[in-house]
């Protein structure tokens, strides 16, 4: 149920905007949907790593551009001028075909371009644009919580009720009860709003639980949308392809609207190319509200994109090796300077426990005062998981660090925790 504080702000902090906020005409001007988000904790979180130097694990970008070949793409296309003016509402069908093509080759999912697949201005808005057209004021949208910032801020915007389900830390992993998920759905229940792999914890849902899941979906005649934005991050060891899409289990291609990004998959966090795939009717659904909100963007991007979708698997197999090692190397870092570390399955981020390291200057378990010394006492930043709460003591203790930087970045990170 939402609470009155808000999940994607943090308490206030000195000298960042409350949101108290300013008012005229003797009321707020912010809106009652929005009024309980603040700032984002990024904003604070970035500001202070400028401010003291700090390395800035906060938030999740490269600090890397993406394949120079991809970078020449966009080049040529907006030399070219293919994307300068308002491309097609659905988006440019070079990139609609190559996301169709990508879902094939990767996963044996069939998609018609013309019918099934929607290009969005990054998943912010494909998430967006999916909440504001399936779900009707008073619906309840299932999310497990912890969960990216923008969900709640696009349910309350469509006027939904959230209704999260906590992931619990067992056995190193963050695990998904799903006799919870079970007890969840209500009467009034919309949609589950899933993601795997799993932003903040690193969590990848087994097949076992997908199937449940996909069970639980088809019984209570639910829609889906899943936020696989991580879907080439899987460090599992089992044969590829290691991300299962949840639309690949039986029932669910019909109900559900699969969300992709090329921001997270080719390191252009800034290009926000992002997809759906889904039903002609889903689809359709989708693009009423996403028309409203941008009607396009990224013109030029989207045929880079197209291109990018198209490399050989050699690509999509060294950008996880890579993350794989930058992974284990902030792990045993952050292994070393007493955290607790959750080894994430998937994704860039690492979800560490503060409380073994024991002091009082930890704030006793507190992630928010963890966080904010953290700069002064070892020049990194991070950022206290309990922001994608809705139970905030739930995430109280967990701290999330971003490992998609550079190799000597990460060591330079690592050494400085030492001083913990
Ligand atoms: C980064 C991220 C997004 C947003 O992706 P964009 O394409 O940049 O809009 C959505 N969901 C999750 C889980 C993310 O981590």
């Amino acid at each position: 149920m939402t609470s009155s504080s808000g999940p994607a702000a943090a308490p206030a902090a000195p000298g960042t905007p409350g949101r108290s906020g300013a008012s005229m005409n003797g009321r707020p001007l912010l809106n009652r949907r929005l009024a309980e988000f603040g700032t984002t904790i990024f904003a604070e979180m970035s500001a202070l790593a400028v401010r003291t130097g700090a390395i800035n694990l906060g938030q999740g970008f490269p600090d890397t551009d993406g394949p120079e070949e991809v970078r020449e793409a966009a080049v040529r296309a907006l030399r070219d001028g293919r994307g300068n003016q308002y491309p097609p509402g659905p988006g440019v069908p070079e990139l609609r075909t190559a996301v169709a093509a990508h879902q094939s080759h990767h996963y044996g999912l069939a998609y018609d371009p013309d019918r099934e697949v929607l290009v969005t201005a990054g998943a912010t808005e494909a998430i967006a644009a999916s909440l504001l057209a399936l779900v009707e004021p008073g619906d309840e949208v299932i999310a497990l919580e912890p969960y990216y910032d923008s969900y709640a801020a696009a349910i309350a915007l469509a006027g939904g009720t959230r209704v999260p389900v906590t992931l619990r830390p067992r056995d190193g992993r963050f695990v998904l009860d799903l006799d919870e998920l079970r007890d969840a759905v209500t009467p009034r229940t919309r949609l589950l709003l899933l993601n795997t792999p799993h932003n903040p914890t690193g969590t990848v849902l087994t097949r076992e639980e997908l199937a449940e899941i996909a069970k639980l979906a088809v019984e209570q005649d639910l829609l889906v949308v899943t936020d696989e934005v991580y879907e080439h991050l899987v460090f599992t060891d089992e044969v590829t392809p290691a991300h299962l899409p949840l639309a690949s289990f039986p029932g669910m291609r019909e109900r559900t609207v699969t969300i992709g990004s090329a921001g997270k998959t080719f390191s252009f966090t800034g290009w926000k190319v992002g997809w759906v795939t889904s039903t002609p009717e889903l689809v359709t659904a989708v693009r009423s509200a996403k028309q409203y909100l941008t009607f396009v963007a990224s013109g030029p991007f989207q045929y880079a994109v197209a291109e990018a979708l198209a490399l050989p698997d050699s690509y999509f197999t060294s950008f996880r090796e890579d993350m794989r090692a930058k992974r284990d190397l902030l792990a045993a870092g952050l292994t070393a300077a007493g955290f607790e570390v959750y080894r994430p399955a998937g994704t860039y981020f690492i979800t560490t426990d503060i409380r073994p390291l024991g002091d009082s200057r930890s704030g006793a378990g507190d992630g928010f005062a963890f966080c904010r010394a953290l700069p002064e006492r070892a020049g990194v930043v991070a950022i206290p998981n309990a922001v994608f709460y809705d139970h905030r003591e739930a995430g109280a203790p967990f701290v999330r660090f971003a490992f998609c930087k550079r190799t000597a970045v990460l060591a330079d990170a690592v050494d400085r925790l030492k001083a913990l």
